[in-house]
């Protein structure tokens, strides 16, 4: 045991030197709301290496301290146990919004936990951006195109979706917390960035979460049936996490203050997702249909026209090598888990 830390240790070290060192004047505070998470511990490890401080604040829903441990000690990383329903009241720079569970069978879990935290935690954001003159990063989703009429979908598309359905409490929710953002911008002059994210999927997403990149990897390397809901026809498209971050920084350090799509416009079926996946673990689980979901959209794809424009930001990590990179910490994830039964 103690060999292990030893060596986990001696490997945070190595990857601190690594850090890039920063000029007092260049060196921004930075806070990470949900930094605990998939999406927001990959931001946190670019931010770190970047040089930059950073603060995390995350209440661990759905985050794991795992996530971000290699950072626990370094002299400019601090975590928060906190949850963006309640003020906060620190000094930063930048505040990178993402505190919201993120996969439907999450958010589905406590609804109104989930309205709370859209509404009220991103209230207390803009709060504290207005007070401190910090710029406001928002984790906005696709989602708030709904099951959209548009395709592939522009940002200025106004979407259509159903208020009162199961989804509803986390799309209404990003609309609501979007709002909010351009009411305190207006009124308050807080700096603010909307980032529409769109599918993502890489390593430390939750083995668990329901998500189809999820489960059908796993199914695949445990040999379970791979469960498609409805027909397959439904189409998704899927960036990298990498990717993703690379976005959100250059979205937070650009002057658009109006919603970016961040996403890649590679779109497939999700039954192609189910062959691909089947094939690259090498598995022979059978395929089979599942009653569908309600309120499913039957096609998701980004119009990235804006982000190619304004931020010179466009997806580079082909759908294959991700998905290389996903199985290989599924796998690495399944016999930690076998070794600790
Ligand atoms: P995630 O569930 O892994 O991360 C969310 C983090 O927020 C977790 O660490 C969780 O513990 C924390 N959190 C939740 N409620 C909180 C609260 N009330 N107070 C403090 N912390 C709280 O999800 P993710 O995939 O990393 O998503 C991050 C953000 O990106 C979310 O806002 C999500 O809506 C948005 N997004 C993600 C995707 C995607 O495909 N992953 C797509 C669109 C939008
Ligand atoms: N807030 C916060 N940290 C701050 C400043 C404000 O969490 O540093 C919260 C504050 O508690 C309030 C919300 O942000 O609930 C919105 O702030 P605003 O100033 O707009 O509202 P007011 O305090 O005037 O009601
Ligand atoms: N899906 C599926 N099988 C699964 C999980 C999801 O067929 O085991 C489908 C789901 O119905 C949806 C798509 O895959 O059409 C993407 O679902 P996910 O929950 O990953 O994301 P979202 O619906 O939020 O885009």
């Amino acid at each position: 045991k103690l060999k292990e830390e030893l060596s986990t240790a001696e490997n945070n070290k190595k990857k601190y030197l690594n850090v890039r060192f920063l000029a007092e004047k260049d060196r921004k505070r930075i806070l990470v709301t949900g930094g605990a998470g998939f999406v927001g511990s990959h931001l946190v490890d670019k931010l770190m290496m970047m040089g930059h401080e950073v603060t995390v604040v995350d209440n661990f829903f759905t985050g794991r301290k795992r996530n971000i441990e290699h950072w626990i000690g370094h002299e400019n990383f601090e975590l928060i146990h906190h949850d963006v329903i309640s003020p906060l009241f620190i000094e930063v720079d930048q505040i990178y919004h993402l505190a919201c569970p993120a996969s439907p069978p999450h958010y589905m879990y406590n609804p109104v936990k989930t309205i709370k935290t859209s509404s009220m935690g991103t209230m207390n954001m803009l709060g504290l951006a207005k007070r401190i003159r910090a710029t406001m990063l928002l984790a906005s989703t696709s989602e708030v195109y709904g099951d959209p009429q548009e395709h592939p979908q522009k940002e200025s598309y106004w979407g259509h979706v159903n208020p009162i359905g199961p989804r509803a409490c986390y799309d209404e929710g990003k609309r609501v917390a979007e709002t909010m953002c351009y009411a305190y911008a207006s009124q308050d002059n807080v700096k603010v960035r909307v980032a529409r994210i769109f599918n993502t999927f890489g390593p430390r997403m939750h083995m668990q979460d329901g998500r189809v990149v999820s489960n059908f990897i796993l199914q695949s390397l445990q040999g379970e049936p791979i469960t498609i809901y409805g027909n397959g026809e439904q189409t998704r498209s899927f960036q990298y996490v990498t990717d993703l971050v690379d976005g959100l920084v250059a979205l937070m350090n650009s002057d658009v203050n109006s919603p970016v799509n961040i996403g890649n416009p590679e779109e497939h079926t999700i039954s192609e997702f189910a062959h691909l996946i089947r094939n690259y673990t090498q598995s022979k689980s059978e395929i089979v249909h599942k009653q569908a979901a309600t309120d499913d959209p039957r096609k998701r794809k980004p119009d990235i026209t804006k982000a190619q424009q304004y931020l010179n930001w466009s997806p580079v990590v082909p759908l294959a090598s991700g998905l290389e990179r996903t199985i290989a910490y599924f796998k690495a994830e399944l016999q930690q888990e076998s070794g600790n039964k």
